[in-house]
C-alpha cells in the first residue's frame, strides 16, 4: 500500500463502513484510516492531498447514511488514541474530537460542570457535534464552545476561538477538514441538579425518540418556524414502508433501518416523503442527514 505506507496500523482496505454508522447501512471504503495522534493525522492528511485522494471524515456516523455502493477514497474516522481524550482546562473541559458525547455529558455530571445538559441522548463524536452543532430545544453545543483545534489539508492546526465561530441551526462556519478537539466553557454547578437536568431531558428523548433502533435521528432540517416531523405526520407518512426502510411511527421525522434494510431504500423513502410533503404543504425539506 504505496499511498499509506509506513502506516498499515492504522490503515485498512476495503472496510464495510455499515459497522460504523448508526443506521447500519453502507458500502466498503477502498481506505479505512483511523489516526490515533496528531502527527498520524497530519501524515494521512498530506498523502491524501498529495496524492489526490477524497476524504471523508467520520465521527461517530450517528448523522451518515453511506450509499450501498460504498466511497471512493479513504475514510478518515477520529476516534481513536489521543482523540478520545478528554482532560480539564481552567474554564471547562477539553475534549478530542473522538470523545463519544454520550460520555462526555455523564463526565460533566460527575465533575458537577454544567453547559453540556443539552446534549443528552444526542449520539455521536465531539468533532461530528460541533460540526453539526448538534442541539434542540435544549440547546446547542455551539453554546458552550470556547475554541475549535481543526487542521487543514497540509496538516497544520489552527485555534478558531469563540469570537470568529459562527453556530447557526446544524451548522457551523468551520471549514477545515478536520475537527481535532475543542474546548468547552463550562459553569462549575451542583451535580444533583446537573443530574436531574440530563434525566429530564433524557426521558423526553426517550418518549418521543425511537431510541433502540437502527435510525440517523432526523432525516430533514425544520424549515423555517415549522417542524418537519409534524408535516411528515399530518401528510399521514408515518409508518410508510419502502423495502427495510420504515418511517418510524413515534417521531416522524425518524426513518429506521429494518432488518434487511438497503441505504437505496431510504433514499427512496426519503424522495417519496420529501414529494409528498411538497404536494401537502409545498415545503422542500431540506436534508440534516449527510448522504455520502
Ligand atoms: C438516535 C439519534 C438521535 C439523534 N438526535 C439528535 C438531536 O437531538 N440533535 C442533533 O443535532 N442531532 C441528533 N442526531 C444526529 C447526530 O447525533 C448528530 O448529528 C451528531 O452530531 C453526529 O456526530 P457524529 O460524530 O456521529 O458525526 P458523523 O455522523 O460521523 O458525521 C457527521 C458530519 O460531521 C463530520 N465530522 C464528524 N467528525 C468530524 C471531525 N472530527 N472533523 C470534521 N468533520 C467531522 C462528518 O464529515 C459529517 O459531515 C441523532 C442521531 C441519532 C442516531
Amino acid at each position: 500500500m504505496k499511498l499509506f505506507a509506513g502506516l498499515g496500523k492504522i490503515v485498512e482496505n476495503d472496510v464495510p463502513l455499515d459497522r460504523y454508522t448508526w443506521m447500519g447501512l453502507g458500502g466498503k471504503a477502498p481506505y479505512f484510516v483511523q489516526p490515533t495522534t496528531i502527527e498520524e493525522l497530519a501524515e494521512v492528511a498530506r498523502r491524501c492531498r498529495e496524492n489526490e485522494v477524497p476524504v471523508h471524515v467520520m465521527g461517530g456516523g450517528a448523522n451518515l447514511l453511506i450509499d450501498d455502493a460504498g466511497v471512493r477514497g479513504a475514510v478518515v474516522r477520529l476516534c481513536q488514541g489521543d482523540f478520545q481524550s478528554v482532560t480539564r482546562s481552567d474554564i471547562g473541559l477539553k475534549a478530542g474530537a473522538g470523545a463519544d458525547m454520550g460520555k462526555l455529558v455523564l463526565r460533566c455530571v460527575r465533575d458537577g460542570l454544567a453547559g453540556l445538559e443539552s446534549l443528552t441522548g444526542i449520539p455521536g463524536s465531539v468533532g461530528g457535534c460541533v460540526r453539526m452543532n448538534a442541539g434542540g430545544v435544549f440547546g446547542d453545543i455551539g453554546n458552550a464552545v470556547e475554541t475549535v483545534d481543526v487542521m487543514d489539508d497540509d496538516g497544520r492546526v489552527f485555534t478558531r476561538h469563540r469570537d470568529d465561530l459562527a453556530f447557526a441551526y446544524r451548522s457551523t462556519n468551520i471549514t477545515a477538514k478536520y475537527i481535532v478537539g475543542a474546548v468547552f466553557r463550562l459553569a462549575e454547578d451542583d451535580p444533583h441538579r446537573i443530574l436531574k437536568q440530563v434525566k429530564q431531558i433524557w426521558i423526553y428523548k426517550k418518549n418521543t425518540q425511537p431510541l433502540g433502533t437502527r435510525s440517523a435521528g432526523c432525516i430533514f432540517k425544520n424549515p423555517r418556524g415549522l417542524s418537519a416531523g409534524a408535516l411528515i405526520d399530518k401528510a399521514g407518512l408515518k409508518g410508510r414502508r419502502i423495502g427495510g426502510a420504515v418511517v418510524s411511527s413515534k417521531h416522524a421525522n425518524f426513518m429506521i433501518a429494518d432488518t434487511g434494510c438497503k441505504s437505496s431504500d431510504v433514499l427512496k423513502l426519503i424522495n417519496v416523503v420529501r414529494e409528498t410533503v411538497y404536494k401537502r404543504f409545498e415545503v422542500y425539506l431540506e436534508l440534516e442527514i449527510e448522504i455520502w
